[in-house]
């Protein structure tokens, strides 16, 4: 039987505890991963162990047993969750742990099951585990996201190809995406963070006003926080710890106003957004809100998200990335917005990053005032292409070339 590089599996393992998540000597760490990924979670603790941890907790997750849920499961559970669980990890939080999850479940896990079930699940869990999810949108602890080759995942991915085949092709293209499998990743990581510095010290000194988009079926004007920052690749958690918390990252990013996003826009690639793919997104904005929605597939899932709740219809991130991406390069489409979302310049609806700001310490009120948005959702989604020009607005109203045909213009 073929099996994954485990030597590669070793180097992303590494890269993810010392450059991804960072780990400080002492720190616990908390591991969320999918049961196939224990190879890679195995690794994870040894390195973590290795570089100091206190203790390493994994928690696994099992898509038969997700599915069992939706299954048989009584009526009234789907407006539940395990309160307990997120308390718990917002505890931990609070007491300085370190985040890691594992992405790699099958992205289409619950498209046959009833869409109200899983809307109403979903709810349910994103508003049990907002105020965890708040510490890591805010910042407080150092985390990361790295990736696995989840069988029904790689099956997605390459349909023709063997099960065997598939999770090993998709297994390299993780590590290739995650600048993994090179002779030295930390080494590589560093130039690339230099790199992405290089773009987010040019756009914070230029101190857009708004970005102009156009293209094929995009006419659109995002405005920006007053006094967002940009951020990419490396950044310092509000407790002192310089981490990574995507491994791959291509992009550079900040918060939109919310009430200040004008035009249309359609999306460029497919989004997948948990268990179901919303392809052909069209939407139009009016003061910030969006007005109009369609998508080709998965209207139905997309209407029912943009009632989440308030901030659901506007816009909480709004990142650059070149078509020359690697990720773009690679021609896959992974139907994982991790990846997907390295692939092409993107928006997300919902809750805004928190930390893209100048000043770190705001309270939710400051934050709002300055165009934040506010949400428990956050969902990524790509307007990017080698179509697509952007322009930033300077405060003098001076229109300055950001993008040319999907590339940077500097
Ligand atoms: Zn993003
Ligand atoms: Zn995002």
């Amino acid at each position: 039987m073929k099996k994954i590089d485990e030597q590669k599996i070793d180097k992303l393992a590494k890269l993810a505890v010392i450059r991804g998540v960072a780990l400080e000597k002492g720190q616990n760490l908390l591991i969320s991963a999918p049961i196939e990924a224990l190879p890679l979670v195995r690794k994870i603790a040894e390195h973590a162990y290795k570089a100091g941890a206190n203790i390493v907790t994994p928690l696994f997750s099992d898509d038969e047993i997700i599915l069992s849920r939706f299954k048989y499961a009584p009526n009234d559970s789907f407006d539940q969750a395990t309160n307990w669980l997120y308390d718990g990890i917002g505890q931990a939080f609070d007491n300085n742990t370190a985040r890691m999850a594992i992405a790699g479940d099958d992205p289409l896990l619950l498209a046959e099951m009833d869409p109200d079930k899983v809307s109403r699940a979903n709810k349910a869990t994103n508003k049990a585990y907002k105020p965890a999810r708040e510490r890591i949108t805010e910042f407080k602890i150092n985390w990361n996201i790295i990736s696995w080759p989840g069988k029904a995942w790689a099956k997605r991915v390459f349909p023709n190809l063997t099960e065997e085949d598939a999770v090993i092709k998709l297994g390299d293209a993780i590590f290739d995406a995650s600048r993994a499998s090179v002779q030295d990743p930390i080494a590589a990581w560093d130039d690339h963070n230099k790199s992405l510095r290089i773009k987010t010290d040019w756009l914070n000194n230029k101190n857009f006003d708004s970005l102009i988009y156009k293209g094929p079926g995009t006419d659109l004007k995002i405005g920006l926080a007053e006094d967002h920052e940009w951020m990419g690749g490396a950044s310092l958690a509000q407790n002192g710890i310089m981490c990574n918390p995507n491994i791959p990252s291509e992009e550079v990013f900040t918060t939109p106003h919310r009430l200040n996003v004008e035009g249309h826009v359609c999306s460029t690639k497919p989004l997948s957004y948990q268990g179901t793919l919303i392809d052909e997104i069209k939407v139009t904005f009016k003061e910030g809100q969006i007005i109009e929605a369609h998508a080709s597939k998965g209207e139905e899932i997309l209407q029912k998200v943009l009632k989440s709740d308030d901030g659901a219809n506007r816009l909480g991130e709004v990142a650059l990335v070149p078509d020359s991406s690697p990720i773009s390069q690679s021609g896959i489409i992974f139907f994982n917005t991790l990846f997907d979302e390295n692939a092409a310049s993107h928006i997300a609806l919902g809750q805004c990053y928190t930390k893209c700001f100048k000043q770190k310490d705001l309270s939710p009120e400051q934050i709002k005032s300055r165009g934040g948005n506010s949400s428990m959702i956050h969902i990524d989604w790509m307007i990017g292409s080698n179509k697509i020009d952007v322009d930033g607005v300077d405060q003098n109203g001076n229109s300055i070339p950001v993008f040319r045909k999907g590339e940077w213009c500097n």
